[in-house]
């Protein structure tokens, strides 16, 4: 029988490295000797430890007390314990930022753990002999990986050592290791974007312009449309991905080409893109449409069930549904996007510019989403922190009409409002057989955008903004 503290209770503890939680084990003894759950997914992840999954179970055995493993950051998560014997542990992170630095140390025996993020310098002495260290870690060890390392005798880490490291056991390697002052901190993962040439990458390109750490990718680069869209890339470096790529061609997407294309890009890949996201623990970003409705309720609320009218609309909702199975993602619900590119305003405002009076519809309802905005709201949920899911987002404002909207342009554009003629659908689209339907109601509810601190400015507002910078030189 040995010395174990068998009663502690199953417990977690914040250290002062962010993300780094240690745990206290329940350690169940008897005359046999003694169990524990060593890691159990459903009682030990929770807010601090959102979605560990791990892949690989490595043990390392130490035969003499004074074995000391020198401090390595990984760029993978790890979940440390011990079968055996115990050990001190000493953890300082490497990782880029405000906290690079900081210590934490903790002796770890069988009733406690320690979960150390990726970037995290990790070492270890053990305390006695015949020491069983095994660790969990959730991604596959790679000879491509790249090692963050730091000396043990740091002098501002000043790690008080148990067994001083003249007598203890360390390989030449470990004592050649350089001094916090010239380690290079450990970069994060990085963000890809894709669609980087459509209206919503665009802004993100200006949004994102000048980060070091944002990759693009345009059509050219990536095209989701061919058979294995993702070979090129490895999702291991990437937190994060936003997809601002789609098939936007609502009416061609009626045809059999664009509805294999539709179908191509806003499903198929979004579903593969998903399965990576997954796997790597990647947060995705994707931007849906008003069009996964079909528009009879008047007000869309995100959990609102899908009802989608044409094959655009229909490929959009089974991307949302694809994407919503990767733990870590962000559904931007949007209508009526309006950025660089071809768009309703910008043909309204051309067609201003030649003195046309068009007709336009006046019974379908929804407001504007400027890109800018839109862009801004999903850098707004990934740098809050906001919980995962589905977000409505469009500018705020009265609920407009098309012809309305086309009223504001004209007007703003200094042409009287009633050169636009207000038509039904029903009218406008008796001639035009061959195009998608559209729904009715496209206005969305911002309550629960709004209520993680982001407020959408007045549709009207960037509208006034986007006429005069466009009209200028
Ligand atoms: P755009 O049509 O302006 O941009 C779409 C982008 O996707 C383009 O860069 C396009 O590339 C790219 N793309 C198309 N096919 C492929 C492919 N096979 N592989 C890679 N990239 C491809 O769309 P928005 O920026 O307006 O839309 C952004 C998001 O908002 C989309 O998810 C859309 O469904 C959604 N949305 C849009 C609305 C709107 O009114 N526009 C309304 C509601 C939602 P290329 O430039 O080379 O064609």
């Amino acid at each position: 029988m040995n010395s174990l503290e068998f009663s502690k209770p199953l417990g977690s503890r914040p250290t002062p490295i962010p993300g780094m939680v240690l745990f206290d084990l329940p350690v169940h003894g008897d005359n046999r000797g003694w169990f524990k759950e060593n890691w159990q997914r459903e009682k030990m992840a929770g807010p601090g430890l959102p979605d560990f999954g791990p892949v690989q179970n490595n043990i390392s055995f130490n035969e003499t007390a004074g074995t000391t493993r020198g401090i390595h950051a990984e760029p993978w998560d790890k979940f440390i314990s011990v079968a055996t014997g115990s050990v001190f542990g000493a953890w300082v992170d490497l990782r880029e930022g405000d906290t690079f630095g900081t210590v934490f140390t903790a002796v770890i025996d069988p009733s406690t753990a320690i979960f150390v993020p990726a970037g995290v310098g990790n070492a270890f002495q053990t305390l006695q002999d015949n020491t069983a260290y095994t660790y969990l870690v959730n991604a596959h060890w790679s000879t491509e990986a790249t090692y963050t390392f730091l000396n043990l005798a740091d002098e501002t880490a000043a790690i008080a050592w148990p067994i001083p490291l003249e007598v203890a056991e360390v390989s030449e390697k470990d004592r050649a290791h350089p001094r916090l002052a010239d380690v290079e901190p450990m970069r994060g993962k990085r963000t890809l974007i894709l669609g980087a040439n459509g209206q919503l990458g665009r802004a993100l390109e200006k949004l994102y312009r000048g980060d070091a750490d944002v990759d693009f990718r345009t059509r050219r680069e990536l095209d989701l449309a061919a058979p294995e869209p993702f070979a090129g890339i490895d999702f291991s470096r990437y937190a994060t991905v936003i997809n601002a790529a789609a098939y936007t061609s609502v009416d061609a997407a009626e045809t059999p080409a664009g509805r294999a294309a539709a179908w191509a890009v806003n499903a198929t890949a979004v579903a593969t893109l998903a399965r990576a996201c997954t796997v790597h623990r990647t947060t995705l970003v994707q931007v849906s449409s008003d069009y996964v409705f079909d528009g009879t309720i008047e007000v869309h609320e995100e959990d609102e069930p899908l009802s989608p009218l044409g094959v655009y609309g229909q490929s959009k909702a089974a991307g949302d549904t694809a994407a919503a199975t990767t733990p870590r993602h962000y559904i931007l619900r949007t209508s009526w996007v309006i950025g660089e590119g071809s768009n309703f305003v910008a043909t309204m405002a051309n067609l201003a510019g030649r003195n046309i009076r068009p007709a336009v519809v006046n019974d379908q309802y929804g407001r504007l989403t400027f890109t800018e905005d839109l862009a801004a709201a999903i850098h707004h949920l990934l740098t809050t922190g906001a919980p995962f899911g589905t977000y409505n987002i469009s500018n705020t404002g009265p609920v407009q009409t098309w012809a309305d909207i086309a009223g504001d342009v004209y007007e703003l554009l200094g042409r009287p409002r009633d050169h636009v003629t207000g038509i039904p659908a029903a009218e406008y689209f008796a001639d035009k057989p061959d195009t998608a339907p559209r729904p009715t109601h496209s206005s969305l509810n911002l309550t629960k955008l709004q209520d993680t601190g982001f407020m959408p400015p007045p549709a009207r507002e960037r509208l006034a903004q986007y006429l005069s910078a466009r009209r200028e030189p």
